[in-house]
């Protein structure tokens, strides 16, 4: 028998055990109880010190693609860590990403503001081509989003920290491919995940490096972003638009100065979430792997951070 302890306040344990059921008919599904032959937990901001009962425990998986809380915490155990990757979290991360960036380029956010005066202004369309989208962090969300936006006829640059090769995608890394990835767009896309190199990354000088009226989209993290120096481009106009989905705090307060921000769109942190059904494949997969010895599929490096 192997069994499996879950934990999360997000995701819906009754999916995911019917998921991981249908791959692995013999997995004994826990929430909780007794904590021995337990061998790998699937969690989302678990309390602390919950790992500490499950003595047999080989593998950690995350519910989710970003791994910054977990990798933080300072009572991981030592084992091999896996985080969540399937095509379902793809394809609703393109849909947002996509979404968000054709909402720029064919002026919807102006026509929106039109329709709330009763305005009729004739704006005529451009050629998505023209239109050029930075995005930064060419991961398993970010380069399919970076493809799907190429697909759709944009101009597409992207910026990862080792050099890629994605078909119609511009792939740039390094200081001086950060600096022409954040100069040449009009729309930046942040797809990075949070680690100590990339927190702040997005300050008032990488502000300055944009061209003046660019839009921004964050679906990776808030703290990828200097927020005051953001709140000062965004009343300033050198960003025109920003689409933001995470935030420092979530739910976001209510006095926050987002909500009040015209040219701010805020959604509560829905860009993507694993879907069980897709999901449960690989891993169950993952845990027929550590139980023979071998590493996990969609392994993290804790000390790179994801
Ligand atoms: P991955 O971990 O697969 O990829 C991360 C990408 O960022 C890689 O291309 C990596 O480069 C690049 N990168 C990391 N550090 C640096 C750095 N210091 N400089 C330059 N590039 C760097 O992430 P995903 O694409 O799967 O997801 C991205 C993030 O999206 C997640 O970490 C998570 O925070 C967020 N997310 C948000 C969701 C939401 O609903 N809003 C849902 C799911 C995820 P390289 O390829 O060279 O290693």
């Amino acid at each position: 028998m192997t069994a499996l302890v879950f934990y999360s306040n997000f995701d819906e344990p009754e999916a995911w055990e019917a998921a991981l059921k249908a791959q692995m008919p013999e997995l004994d599904f826990r929430r909780g109880g007794d904590p021995s032959g337990v061998v790998a937990a699937l969690v989302w901001a678990p309390p602390p010190g919950f790992f500490a009962p499950y003595k047999d425990l080989r593998l950690v998986v995350n519910l989710g693609a970003g791994v910054d809380s977990l990798v933080r915490r300072d009572d991981l155990p030592p084992l091999p860590i896996s985080r969540l990757n399937d095509a379902g979290m793809v394809q609703l991360m393109a849909s947002y990403v996509t979404h968000a960036v054709t909402h720029y380029a064919r002026d919807f956010h102006l026509m929106e503001r039109n329709r709330l005066k009763g305005v009729w202004e004739y704006i005529h369309p451009r050629a998505l081509s023209s239109h050029r989208v930075s995005v930064m962090g060419l991961g398993e969300l970010g380069g399919a989003a970076a493809s799907a936006l190429a697909g759709m006829g944009f101009t597409v640059t992207g910026w990862a920290r080792s050099a890629k090769s994605i078909a119609g995608v511009r792939c740039l890394s390094g200081a001086e491919g950060f600096r022409t990835a954040l100069g040449e767009a009009d729309t930046v896309v942040l797809m990075l995940p949070l680690t100590p190199q990339t927190t702040g990354v997005i300050d008032a000088a990488a502000f300055a490096a944009m061209k003046r009226g660019v839009n921004l989209v964050n679906v990776g993290r808030s703290r990828l972003v200097d927020e005051p120096a953001l709140i000062e481009a965004l009343r300033s106009g050198q960003v025109a638009e920003a689409t933001l989905d995470v935030f420092d705090e979530e739910p976001l307060p209510y006095a926050h100065p987002f909500w009040g921000m015209e040219n701010v769109r805020i959604t509560p942190h829905i860009a993507s979430i694993t879907v069980p059904e897709s999901a449960a494949v690989d891993v169950a997969e993952s845990i027929r792997r550590v139980l023979r010895g071998e590493p996990p599929l969609h392994q993290v490096d804790a000390t790179r951070g994801y």
